[in-house]
């Protein structure tokens, strides 16, 4: 056993025991390559987009937990300072706070294997927390929850064998996944409509560009020109986070 970590929660008090399990063998991961990787981006409406334009939706339940919870917190500020009715619904705002975050980590956990399953890598935006995008902004209400999916990701990926790659996102929603030509569009843009006959959801071209970059790939753009993906645009994610 390497640690044990006593946490106090709303309902009661828990332990987590950090084990370390040496029967396990070190898995050398395949290189990735364009059959045996998936790319994912962020969603603005449903939670993730892969490549071949799979949606994952956020699923209702956590959506209802979520106003629930809300719906507390404003009733906590209307009741009396001191007053036990406040003391009663601070109780029931940090109940329901712990029931929306293990309602998400279930979900993340459930979205991480489905991913997995596929026995592929997984290639995903790399998050910059400090120079935050107009784009990013739009989407930050999932952003907490995107870099707790991620972590799951890659310890989940790396017992599998697997790699979880970080790719710089930059342009990844702009450039055309057929032709490599910019498509400039605005955040109400949902569509990507290339003048070389690409017609896709706009995340769903992401996915396609992040999958690209991880593996290196070379996309023509319109004037006949390979335009170089790999080499600075690829990097291999921090495995060791959580360790
Ligand atoms: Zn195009």
């Amino acid at each position: 056993m390497k640690t044990a970590t006593i946490i106090k929660k709303a309902d009661g008090y828990y332990i987590t025991l950090s084990l370390q399990d040496s029967s396990i063998p070190v898995l050398t991961p395949d290189a990735p390559e364009m059959g045996n990787t998936i790319g994912i981006d962020m969603g603005l409406k449903s939670f993730l987009v892969d490549d071949l334009g799979r949606q994952e939706e956020i699923p209702q339940y956590y959506r209802k937990s979520e106003k629930r919870l809300k719906r507390l917190q404003r009733s906590v500020s209307r009741k009396k300072k001191g007053s036990n009715r406040r003391k009663k619904a601070i109780k029931r705002v940090s109940k329901a706070h712990l029931k929306v975050s293990n309602q998400r980590k279930d979900f993340h956990y459930k979205i991480a294997k489905k991913l997995l399953q596929h026995g592929k890598h997984i290639a995903y935006e790399k998050l910059n927390i400090k120079g935050i995008t107009r784009t990013k902004l739009a989407k930050s209400t999932h952003d907490a929850g995107w870099g707790q999916f991620l972590q799951i990701l890659s310890i989940k990926a790396e017992k599998a064998g697997l790699l979880a790659i970080a790719v710089n996102p930059c342009g990844t929603s702009q450039d055309c996944s057929s032709c490599g030509q910019k498509v400039k569009k605005d955040l109400s843009t949902r569509w990507h409509s290339c003048s070389c006959g690409c017609e896709l959801d706009r995340d769903h071209n992401a996915a396609i560009n992040l999958k690209h970059r991880a593996v290196g790939h070379s996309v023509l753009n319109s004037l006949g020109n390979v335009l170089e993906l790999s080499g600075s645009h690829q990097e291999a994610s921090a495995l060791s986070v959580l360790r």
